[in-house]
C-alpha cells in the first residue's frame, strides 16, 4: 500500500482539473492577446478562471492577478509595498513565515529597511500585544501568514488586520496553506494583499494568484502589459484554467470534504495516543488547519522515522529544514523552543485522497517503528 501524507508540500492534480486543462494544452493554444476568435476564446478562459478564483476568496475579479507561484505572489506584494512606502522603513513579520517572505525581508534589510520578526510562544502563537508594540510611525507593512505549513497553526488575521489598519499600515497575508482548508474571505478578514498557490489545492505546480484589494498602491515585480499591466509574460492559459477549476471545486464542495479529512486526522491522533505514550503534538492544537499533525514521539527521532516509513511506502515530511545527511531542525520548530533532542517530529498532512485503510496501515507501521527505535536506544 502507498500512503502519501505530505499534502502541505504539494497535492496531486485533480482529474477534473486535468481534464479542464487538456484542451488548452492541445487545440486551444492561441495567445490570449491575439485579436482573432481563438485568442478571444483563451482570453475568456482566463477571465472565467479569474471569476472562479475571485469567488473562492470573496474578491472582485479585477483584484486577482495570476502569477507562477505563491513565492512570486509573496515577493510581488512585499516589494510593491516597499516601493510605495513613501520613505517609511519598518515592516513587521513573524518567525513563522515561509522562506519566500523571510528571504525577501532579508534582502530588504540589506537595502536599509527595518524588519521586525515577531517571536512566538511554545505553541507557535503570535501575540497581538507584541504586534501592537512593534508598530511605530515608520511602519508601512505587516506580513503574517493565515496558516502555518509546518504546524498548521491558524493565526487571528482579522484581529491583526484591524490593528494594522488602525495605524494606517498595509496587511499582506500568505494564505497558501489556508486556501481550500479553511474559508478565506478577503473582505471579512480585511487583508490588503493575499498570496496562494495552485499546487496546494490540486491544481498543477507553476500557477498561483495574488489578490490586491482595489485602491492598494501597486507596482509590478514583472513588467509587461498582461494581467492589466500588473504582471508581464504571456499567460499560462492551461494552468490558469486548472487553478480556476480547482477554485470552483472548493466553492462547490463548500468545505465538506475537508471535514472528512479532519475526521481522519483526528482519528489518526487518537489512535496513536491510545497505542503509545510519550507523544507531543506541536502547534496550537485547538486552532489548526484540519489536515495537519506535527507529531513527535519521545526518543524516536522524526528523521529516522521518516526514512523507515518511506521504506514502507509512506511519504511524509520531518521537522528538518532540508534533507541533507545532517538534518538541521526547521526555523519554525526552533522559534517554538521545541525540545528536539527528545521530541523530533514528523509532519503529517492528509488530504481527501487518503482512506481509513491507508491511515490504519500508517498507524500500524508508525507504532511498530516507534517501539523499535525506542528499544534500540
Ligand atoms: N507559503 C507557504 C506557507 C507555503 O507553504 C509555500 C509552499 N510550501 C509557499 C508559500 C510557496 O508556494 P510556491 O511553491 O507556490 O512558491
Amino acid at each position: 500500500m502507498e500512503v502519501y501524507v505530505d499534502n502541505n508540500a504539494t497535492t496531486k492534480v485533480d482529474e477534473d482539473v486535468l481534464n479542464e486543462m487538456l484542451p488548452y494544452l492541445k487545440e486551444s493554444f492561441a495567445n490570449p492577446s491575439s485579436l482573432y476568435e481563438s485568442g478571444k476564446q483563451t482570453r475568456n478562459a482566463i477571465n472565467n478562471a479569474r471569476t472562479n478564483v475571485a469567488k473562492l476568496l470573496n474578491a472582485e475579479d479585477d483584484e486577482i492577478i495570476f502569477t507562477a507561484s505563491a513565492t512570486e505572489s509573496n515577493v510581488t506584494a512585499i516589494m510593491s509595498a516597499a516601493r510605495n512606502s513613501n520613505g517609511k522603513k519598518r515592516i513587521i513579520t513573524s518567525k513563522m513565515e515561509h522562506a519566500s517572505i523571510l528571504e525577501t525581508m532579508n534582502y530588504l534589510e540589506t537595502i536599509g529597511f527595518d524588519i521586525v520578526y515577531l517571536d512566538v510562544d511554545d505553541k507557535g502563537r503570535i501575540s497581538s500585544e507584541d504586534l501592537k508594540n512593534a508598530i511605530n510611525e515608520d511602519t508601512f507593512l505587516i506580513a503574517i501568514m493565515y496558516a502555518n505549513n509546518e504546524l498548521g497553526n491558524i493565526y487571528p488575521i482579522k484581529e491583526f488586520c484591524q490593528i494594522a489598519h488602525e495605524h494606517n499600515v498595509l496587511f499582506h497575508c500568505d494564505c497558501t496553506q489556508a486556501v481550500g482548508k479553511i474559508k478565506v474571505d478577503v473582505k471579512d478578514l480585511g487583508v490588503d494583499t493575499v498570496a496562494f498557490s495552485g499546487h496546494k489545492i490540486h491544481a498543477p505546480k507553476g500557477v498561483a494568484a495574488l489578490y490586491v484589494k482595489n485602491g492598494t498602491p501597486y507596482t509590478p515585480l514583472i513588467f509587461g502589459h498582461q494581467e492589466n499591466n500588473r504582471r508581464g509574460g504571456t499567460e499560462n492559459v492551461p494552468y490558469i484554467v486548472g487553478l480556476g477549476k480547482a477554485a470552483s471545486k472548493i466553492v462547490e464542495n463548500n468545505y465538506q470534504d475537508i471535514e472528512k479529512v479532519r475526521e481522519l486526522r483526528d482519528y489518526f491522533e487518537e489512535q496513536i495516543k491510545s497505542k503509545i505514550d510519550g507523544i507531543h503534538i506541536y502547534g496550537d492544537v485547538e486552532h489548526r488547519i484540519p489536515n495537519t499533525s506535527n507529531i513527535a514521539f519521545q526518543n524516536a527521532d522524526g528523521n529516522e522515522l521518516a526514512i523507515i516509513l518511506e521504506a514502507n511506502n509512506i511519504n511524509l515530511s520531518n521537522g528538518s529544514a532540508c534533507n541533507t545527511t545532517e538534518p538541521k531542525p526547521s526555523d519554525v520548530l526552533v522559534a517554538c523552543h521545541a525540545n528536539l533532542k527528545e521530541y523530533f517530529p514528523i509532519r503529517v498532512s492528509f488530504d481527501g485522497n487518503n482512506t481509513k485503510e491507508q491511515v490504519d496501515y500508517f498507524i500500524n507501521k508508525l507504532v511498530m517503528n516507534v517501539n523499535m527505535l525506542r528499544r534500540r536506544k
